[in-house]
């Protein structure tokens, strides 16, 4: 690659990050800009809900490197500065303050955002999001001893802020559309053992209720549901998911389906441009579809594929999905993308405290939800990426260990 080219990298998230020194261990000398519209280094988002949230760790433990660093590597960062126009034609990105800065090879790497409820009253209450560092500190000041809370939606990032709350003294009640806990990414399972261990520590767990609007009240915000009943709180939080900031990429007339698209090497449909992270719609060859993760295992490795194809070193990105949560105590760890929870096998006894549920397409585990078993997501996540066949009693019998499926 010559020197004299610039690879420039939209969003200087977790995977951008990764991108930037994956290109330098790759050898690639040439021009490396870095466009943020944070202020702070990269960093991982992950303790945002859990320890920065429940005040045992700052925003610094999340960094994934520093300013020195960065320099050292020779990036030019250009933080606090907005990307607002992609111009594939000549090349170049627009930013907020009106300047330009020219491409030969783009990364787009702008995440997500979380998705608003924008419900009736929801402006005049003080109702938080938790995406960012700020977002963390000015929920964490609010969260003191007593005061209630009120959380819009049981997914993990509902849940993981329900459980800061309670360990910092506050009163929780989490307000969830659906009739279950996380329903989009465990099975049954595993939402009644969460709704049961949010309940064992004083939460209030209510399902299949609508938010329908916020109401001013003398001590903060009263929340009503579409069926009447309502919570008074002293602040809200809503996490009911994210929207993909892929606005840019749209704009400029790549294809953004559900996020924007590349494929198993992390490439757009323009060969100048590709992207990584939460902000993708990729396509994933060990499970032969499409998928939009939000996680931080595919930030980072998604990344990094996508810098290695950019400096040459073609490589698809193939990997069992995985992801985690961290609540009240109790490690959670998701693996694969089941199409269905439907009979799925366990193993272990929730009554310990420690048991996996494992969802099969015909005799292969197509996904894995695993409560304080960690040995069992390395064995399946080596079944799964083998594309072993299973048998289902010995899934679930826990005298007949687990790794005897791989040989
Ligand atoms: C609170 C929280 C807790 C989480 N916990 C877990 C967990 O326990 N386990 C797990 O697996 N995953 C977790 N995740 C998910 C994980 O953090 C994300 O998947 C990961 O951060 C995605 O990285 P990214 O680089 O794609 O996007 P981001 O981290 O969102 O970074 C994108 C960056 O680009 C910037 N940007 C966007 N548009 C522009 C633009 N036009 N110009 C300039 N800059 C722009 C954004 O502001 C941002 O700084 C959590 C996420 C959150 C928010």
């Amino acid at each position: 690659m010559a020197a004299a080219e610039a690879i420039v990298i939209v969003g200087a998230g977790q995977a951008g990050c990764w991108a930037t020194q994956t290109l330098r261990k790759q050898g690639y000398g040439g021009r490396l800009v870095l466009i943020g519209n944070e202020l702070h280094p990269p960093y991982e988002r992950p303790p945002l809900s859990k320890q920065v949230l429940r005040g045992e760790a700052e925003p610094p433990s999340a960094w994934l490197t520093t300013p020195d660093e960065l320099a050292e590597l020779k990036v030019e960062v250009l933080a606090g500065r907005t990307a607002i126009a992609l111009d594939r034609a000549g090349r170049r990105i627009e930013l907020q303050d009106g300047t330009y800065v020219d491409y030969d090879r783009l990364l787009l790497a702008t995440g997500a955002r979380p998705r608003q409820l924008n419900l009736t009253g929801e402006r005049d209450a003080p109702v938080f999001y938790l995406r960012d560092i700020a977002h963390s500190l000015a929920l964490r000041e609010q969260l003191a001893a007593n005061r209630r809370l009120i959380v819009v939606g049981g997914g993990l990032i509902g849940l993981e802020v329900a459980a800061a709350a309670v360990a910092r003294g506050c009163a929780v009640t989490v307000i969830e559309a659906t009739n279950r806990l996380m329903a989009r990414v465990v099975g049954p399972e595993i939402s009644a053992y969460f709704a049961q261990l949010h309940r064992a520590r004083g939460t209030e767990i209510l399902t299949g209720k609508i938010p329908e609007r916020f109401e001013a009240s003398t001590s903060g915000c009263r929340m009503v549901c579409r069926d009447g009943s309502g919570r008074d709180g002293d602040l809200a939080v809503v996490g009911v998911g994210v929207i993909p900031n892929a606005e840019l990429a749209a704009a400029a007339g790549l294809k953004v389906e559900n996020g924007l698209w590349v494929d198993e090497f992390c490439r757009t449909d323009d060969p100048h441009i590709w992207a990584a992270g939460d902000v993708t719609s990729h396509f994933n060859p060990l499970l032969g579809r499409r998928l939009r993760l939000e996680t931080w295992q595919n930030a980072q490795n998604q990344a990094i594929a996508a810098a290695r194809n950019m400096a040459g070193d073609p490589q698809p990105y193939s990997e069992v999905p995985w992801g985690w949560s961290d609540q009240l105590g109790v490690n959670l760890q998701l693996l694969g993308v089941p199409k269905s929870f439907e009979q799925p096998v366990m193993r272990g006894d929730p009554a310990n405290g420690s048991f996996t549920m494992f969802y099969l397409e015909g005799d292969r585990i197509a996904g894995v939800n695993a409560v304080n078993a960690p040995k069992d997501i390395a064995v399946a996540r080596r079944l799964m990426a083998a594309d072993k066949s299973v048998d289902r009693k010995v899934l679930g019998d826990t005298s007949v260990a687990l790794r005897s499926l791989l040989s």
